[in-house]
């Protein structure tokens, strides 16, 4: 199989990714922050965007630590960026890891009393430490923290379970925790705070932030917000437009069926480009700054929009499925998911365009 050259015309969806919006989001990030270093979190590959070119474009704007989930994760970002910044592993130091976390100049974000030995047994360097403050996902106990020396860590963080509900109580009960845990490594860098928990406030920030979503566009709380540019744009082109008669259906399951006359155009993206099939029939698309509903299923490569009353519907032409005039959070309300799932899985067969400053 050929991959798709950007330089022709799409036969198929397009995924543009504006890097003067991801710097935008990335310097109102700064300016909330309350003066807390803001580290882009760049795991799943930027969230489906392009980790080493979002990561590239963050460096020039001033990042200087990164966060990705996987070792090989940051062995890739390592190659892109080069030695400079600080990249974290949330994975910490499994089994067998050690060696190439060092020879790769990545920083553990060690989570069991099992990985601290192996990083020390290994002689490895610089490590975070991640705390459990009641997510229960990954990270010591209050009991396991308190075995390891005080002067051990450059970092030790936490993570929030509620912070897209800023009056969810477990917010306060986190925080409490990590500073009563933290205390016990007073040298260390504190970092509580995900996108949503900067939105919480100068009490949640501390010393680092870890954002991921909101660079990309997504709201805090999971809406669409002012403050946040949209990043991504999603858009396919329409095959052919065709006629609907009363009575005739759209699609697998004949799930829709047309009650007056109507024109659908017939779009070149479906589930098999993360065209969410859940999102059918709420999700919608836009043509020419109007919203055109969906009709019928979402199929594996292709969806289907009424164009009734939009002129400029004909082959050819691209519908957003999202972006500026669809917001990637509403997408995802759609089809009952949120928009970080949305992006990771967008663009498996997209083209993928670059816009804005590198
Ligand atoms: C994914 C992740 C983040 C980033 O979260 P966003 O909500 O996208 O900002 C931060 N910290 C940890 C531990 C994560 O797993």
């Amino acid at each position: 199989m050929s991959s798709p050259s950007p330089s022709l015309s799409p036969s198929g969806a397009v995924l543009t990714v504006d890097l003067d919006a991801l710097a935008a989001n990335f310097a109102t990030l700064d300016r909330l922050a309350s003066g807390a270093e803001v580290a882009p979190v760049v795991k799943a590959n930027g969230y489906g965007l392009g980790a080493a070119e979002v990561a590239y474009r963050l460096m020039a704007e001033g990042a200087r630590s990164f966060f990705v989930a996987r070792l090989s994760e940051g062995v890739s970002l390592r190659a892109a960026l080069g030695v400079k910044p600080a990249i974290y592993v949330l994975d910490g130091c499994p089994d067998g890891a050690a060696g190439l976390l060092i020879a790769e100049r990545l920083t553990p974000v060690l989570n069991t009393i099992e990985q601290t030995a192996a990083w020390d047994a290994a002689g490895g360097g610089e490590a975070a430490l991640m705390l459990d403050t009641g997510l229960n996902r990954l990270g010591l106990t209050d009991t396991e923290a308190c075995t390891l020396p005080p002067d051990r860590f450059a970092v030790v963080m936490s993570h929030l379970a509620c912070a897209d509900q800023p009056a969810h109580p477990m917010n306060r009960s986190q925080r409490e925790r990590f500073t009563a845990i933290a205390a016990r490594f007073p040298g260390a860098r504190r970092s509580l705070a995900a996108s949503d928990g900067l939105f919480l406030g100068a009490d949640f920030t501390f010393h680092m932030v870890r954002t991921g979503i909101c660079l990309y566009g997504g709201g805090p709380e999971g809406r669409p917000d002012p403050r946040i540019r949209p990043v991504a744009t999603f858009e396919a082109p329409i095959l052919q437009v065709r006629d609907l008669h009363p009575g005739d259906t759209v699609g697998y399951g004949a799930a829709f069926t047309a009650t007056r006359p109507m024109r659908a155009a017939v779009v070149a993206a479906g589930y098999a480009d993360g065209v969410l099939r859940a999102g059918a029939p709420k999700a919608y698309g836009s043509l020419a700054g109007r919203r055109c509903a969906m009709l019928g299923r979402i199929s594996m490569d292709l969806t289907v929009f009424d164009v009734t009353d939009i002129a400029e519907a004909a082959a050819g032409r691209m519908i957003e499925l999202v972006g500026p005039n669809v917001p990637v959070d509403e997408a995802a309300a759609a089809a009952g998911t949120i928009a970080y799932e949305l992006l990771t899985r967008l663009g498996a067969r997209a083209v993928r365009r670059y816009v804005g400053a590198r």
